[in-house]
């Protein structure tokens, strides 16, 4: 697979053509952003734990009925991706309150809920990626009814594999953010990667953070974090 021109660069990764125009190369940088840009850092390894996370977890999806971007891993950094339109919506799904969700409501992060939730955001960075409902997605023309439906039911069925799977491995999955993209032909699939950086992973036992709000919070121990999770992640997959 020949590498061709970057397409686009983001926070965490590069985005490359290649010479099939239906699929591209993403690499994975050790660079790490939070509270929108506003804070920068390096996560010195993070992207080839991110790279191979988000590829075992997109595999384990795929073996399950939900679609992927994935195609195959080319390097430490590097993976072959089916070439989508991504869907300008955050999917977020939470199992416990956290983050923006305590500090919104009011809430202890920890609690507890009796079903998952959902929200979405707006990607649009000039706007601030503001909160939107389903309805104003229609509205907005950035999905079809039948198409919020299917990224409904796909992100609910990624958090029931994603829980049990990290709850093999002693983590708790807090909430996590999930990206879709449309393929040419109209179908929608999971894109963008699935990591520490997405995702919070907190000590089944402990209470331990084990993802991004390490680095967004100036715990220390970033790298062991992200290590530790890839580490038990190996051992049960
Ligand atoms: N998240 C993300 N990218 C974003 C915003 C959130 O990956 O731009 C993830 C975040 O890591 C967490 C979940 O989505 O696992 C919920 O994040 P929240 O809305 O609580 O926002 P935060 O507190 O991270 O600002």
């Amino acid at each position: 697979m020949e590498k061709r021109a970057e397409l686009y660069e983001g926070k965490a990764k590069k985005v490359f053509l290649t010479d099939d125009p239906e699929l591209l190369i993403v690499e994975y940088k050790d660079d790490a952003t939070a509270f929108n840009g506003l804070k920068k850092g390096v996560i010195a390894g993070k992207g080839v734990i991110n790279n191979k996370m988000s590829n075992l977890l997109m595999q384990m999806l795929e073996n399950v009925g939900i679609p992927t971007h994935f195609v195959r891993e080319l390097s430490d950094r590097e993976t072959l991706v089916k070439r989508v339109d991504i869907v300008p919506l955050e999917v977020i799904i939470r199992n416990y309150a956290a983050g923006s969700f305590s500090k919104n409501y009011g809430v202890e992060e920890g609690v507890a809920f009796d079903s998952p939730t959902i929200e979405f955001s707006y990607k649009n960075d000039p706007l601030g990626d503001p909160l939107l409902n389903e309805h104003h997605a229609i509205a907005l023309k950035l999905v079809t009814p039948a198409e919020i439906e299917t990224v409904k039911r796909y992100a609910f069925e990624i958090n029931k594999q994603l829980k049990a799977l990290w709850a093999e491995c002693g983590v708790t999955l807090v909430d996590f953010k999930v990206e879709f993209g449309k393929q040419a032909n109209g179908a929608i699939i999971l894109a963008d990667e699935i990591s520490p950086d997405t995702c919070r992973l907190w000590d089944s036992k402990t209470g331990e953070k084990l993802d991004k709000d390490r680095f967004r919070r100036d715990l220390g121990g970033v790298e062991d974090a992200y290590a530790e999770v890839m580490k038990r992640l190996l051992e049960k997959i």
